[in-house]
């Protein structure tokens, strides 16, 4: 594994503050990566001896019968997270047909069937890009298959799920995570050999150069 995410990146994830579909993507490098579980630790002894230097603040003088009068009021019902499913066991069957054993990271979110997209180009819709939300993305590239070239005007992450692909700047296998800004502009090309499934996040519409990419865009949601 060559590629890695940010510490900027990290930090955030430590942190819990990463976009939803942004951190499902840096969980999925995680997972398989010993190095970012080891920055991420230090993040979290890090943020925890942060909080443990916070000034204390005097509690109101009721402070302690209104939480003691809290005890006895029943429980609202847990709100149910809008933009999660819950878990889902996905049969034999289903992975067989997907390709690929989806990630730990993956696991709460229900997958839909691959759609062709283009020639060459699956596609499961996992979270929709929502408001600032990132939109979460599953890619399947057939081998030798190029996606449009495209720019970026806000945050997208990738993680190599199998096979590999590389762009202008290198090549990426299992596990490697991309990290793409508003800089950045790149045509992802899917190794010959095996092609490609990655897991990609993005928080702001691409830019491509193409007709028929910017035509499908509204489809796909990127
Ligand atoms: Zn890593």
């Amino acid at each position: 594994m060559t590629h890695h995410p940010s510490e900027v990146t990290l930090l955030a994830y430590a942190a819990g503050s990463l976009d939803e579909g942004l951190s499902v993507v840096t969980a999925a490098h995680i997972g398989a990566c010993r190095a970012c579980q080891d920055a991420v630790r230090v993040c979290e002894a890090i943020g925890g001896q942060l909080l443990a230097t916070l000034q204390g603040t005097d509690l109101a003088a009721d402070a302690l019968p209104r939480a003691l009068a809290r005890l006895d009021t029943p429980m609202p019902p847990a709100p149910v997270a809008p933009r999660q499913n819950i878990h889902r066991q996905i049969s034999p069957a289903a992975l067989s047909s997907m390709g690929f054993t989806p990630p730990h990271a993956l696991s709460p979110y229900r997958l839909g069937k691959w759609r062709w997209v283009a020639p060459g180009i699956h596609h499961i819709l996992v979270l929709p890009r929502q408001g600032g939300h990132a939109g979460l993305h599953l890619l399947r590239i057939a081998p030798g298959t190029a996606l449009p070239e495209h720019g970026h005007q806000g945050n997208e992450l990738a993680c190599i799920l199998t096979g590999s692909y590389t762009d202008e700047t290198g090549r990426y296998g299992v596990g490697d995570l991309a990290e793409m800004d508003t800089d950045d502009e790149h045509k992802p090309i899917a190794d010959a050999s095996e092609g490609c499934i990655c897991l990609i996040a993005t928080d702001a519409p691409l830019r491509f150069r193409g007709l028929l990419p910017r035509l499908l865009q509204p489809v796909l949601g990127f």
